[in-house]
């Protein structure tokens, strides 16, 4: 493996480890990634002694400009050089407490070092000692299982599952990331023990979430979840979506499966964690807004409003962020049928600027979401719906090249109506607002100031308002 070892860094550890007289070596996730000529930025190193010892001497030789961060309570010590995180531990050995999935941690070897490692993949290291510098040690065969594409735990995987049941998400994770396959046993032993990830923090499911949610393919990862049982643990109101009811011999599409190729199909052209969120959100009311409509068939009448009302509490419990883009993904799932809505009938000017309006710099977004919410079997509808969509486009880019919708602010502020009117704050404020609002998005009036003025002295007038004298000066 020498010739993997090109990056300055490991001559520099093996040096520091050799003045000191530890052993040392590369260890886990940057050994997997560089045989599976993945870029890894992450560089564990593990050495048999202090960590923290041989950390500070590497800064040292590194020079003024780096400095060990040190975590007295893990033993760890950490350096940024470069855009890499070094991690650099002890060698130790772990036995775990039913209660936690914190083990109490003892020095240990190398050896014991990788027994406590979660899978074969991540349990291989690279010597860096001097007289077998490059040697690969690799007690479980991880390269094999590199090669064959499996995940497998070093030990028993009932043990290693329910030790630390994090695992269960990281093999699924791993599986997806990596398009692996989670060997039998150990996908048995998922089954088993998923009652254990309650002993798991929120946070660090969320984690292993949205990393599968931002794999190549989540669906795969989403489906070991469902099929393990881990899904109704962490996120049952997804779950909900699976399934099929039937009416008057009428079925639905299954929900579960159409919001994954869904999000398939997003994860094809963004990388956009927030917007892939937005997919697996998008129906995800459909099953408390199903209903059966005699002559009309299956219907979800509300699901993207509900849905939208959803997300806060979603989030909230899977201990995603409550800001900016928790409204992001709202916005999205409320917004997502706007374009289909406007495909399928004419498009009216009037209502491409309302969708701008509500969509603001979001609009390129919601109608990548919508491309990949078409998901029919049928060619011709799939053709005709790429269509529409391409008229919508068109005619989202004339819109907002005539009347700069995207990020408008409607001319006419609550504070011009009371300045105008010389009147205090009241609904009646709001409603003139409102009317001159609308009448530029209705295409009634331009989205000029001028006219938006006049259209708001008309309707102040119709509910018994009369300007101030000298306003023309001070807003005309
Ligand atoms: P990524 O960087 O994509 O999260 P990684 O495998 O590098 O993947 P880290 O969390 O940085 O993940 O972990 C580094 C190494 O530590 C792993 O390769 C593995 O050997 C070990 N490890 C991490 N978490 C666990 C765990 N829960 N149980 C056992 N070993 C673990």
């Amino acid at each position: 493996m020498k010739e993997k070892l090109t990056h300055p860094i490991f001559k520099i550890v093996s040096d520091c480890a050799e003045a000191i007289n530890v052993q040392a070596y590369v260890v886990g996730g940057w050994v997997r990634d560089v045989i599976l000529n993945r870029t890894c930025k992450d560089i564990d190193f593990v050495c048999v002694g202090s960590g923290i010892e041989l950390a500070e001497q590497v800064a040292k030789k590194l020079g003024d400009d780096y400095h060990v961060t040190v975590y007295k309570n893990f033993g760890t010590a950490n350096i940024k050089y470069e855009d890499f995180e070094i991690e650099f531990v002890g060698a130790r050995k772990e036995s775990y407490d039913r209660g936690s999935r914190n083990p109490v941690v003892e020095d240990g070897t190398l050896e014991d070092d990788q027994n406590r490692r979660d899978f074969t993949i991540n349990a291989m290291a690279i010597s860096l000692s001097k007289n077998n510098y490059g040697e690969l040690i690799d007690p479980f065969n991880g390269i094999k299982d590199i090669e064959a594409k499996i995940i497998r735990t070093p030990l028993g995987p009932d043990i290693t599952y329910s030790d630390d049941p994090l695992r269960m998400m990281r093999a699924i994770r791993f599986a997806a990331q990596l398009n692996f396959q989670i060997e039998k046993n150990s996908f048995d032993a998922i089954s088993k023990n998923k009652e254990r990830i309650k002993i798991v923090s929120k946070e660090r499911i969320a984690d292993e979430m949205n990393k599968i949610i931002l794999s190549p393919k989540p669906s795969v990862g989403f489906k070991l979840l469902f099929d393990s049982g881990l899904l109704h643990l962490i996120f049952p109101q997804f779950v909900l979506l699976q399934g099929v009811d039937y009416a008057d011999g009428k079925g639905h599409k299954d929900n579960f499966y159409h919001t994954l190729e869904v999000l398939d199909n997003i994860s094809r052209h963004t990388n956009n964690l927030w917007l892939r969120w937005s997919a697996v959100l998008h129906d995800i009311a459909k099953p408390q807004t199903k209903r059966f409509e005699q002559g009309h068939g299956w219907t979800f009448h509300g699901h993207e409003d509900k849905g939208s009302r959803m997300v806060p509490k979603i989030f909230a419990e899977l201990k995603l962020p409550q800001n900016e883009k928790m409204k992001y993904v709202q916005k999205l799932v409320l917004l997502h049928l706007r374009p289909i809505v406007l495909a399928k009938n004419e498009v009216t000017d009037s209502a491409v600027r309302r969708l701008l309006f509500e969509a603001g710099d979001d609009i390129d977004d919601l109608m990548m979401l919508c491309d990949a919410d078409i998901t029919s079997k049928n060619p011709e509808k799939v053709k005709r719906y790429l269509r529409n969509f391409e008229i919508v486009r068109t005619k989202l880019k004339e819109i907002e090249a005539k009347d700069k919708i995207r990020n408008w602010q409607p001319p006419i502020t609550g504070e011009v109506v009371m300045n105008t009117f010389g009147i205090p704050p009241s609904k009646k404020v709001g409603i003139i607002k409102d009317a001159v609002r609308e009448a530029i998005l209705d295409g009634i009036i331009p989205n000029e100031y001028e006219k938006a003025f006049q259209y708001m002295l008309d309707k102040g007038k119709e509910l018994g308002f009369v300007p101030m004298k000298n306003i023309f000066n001070s807003n005309g």
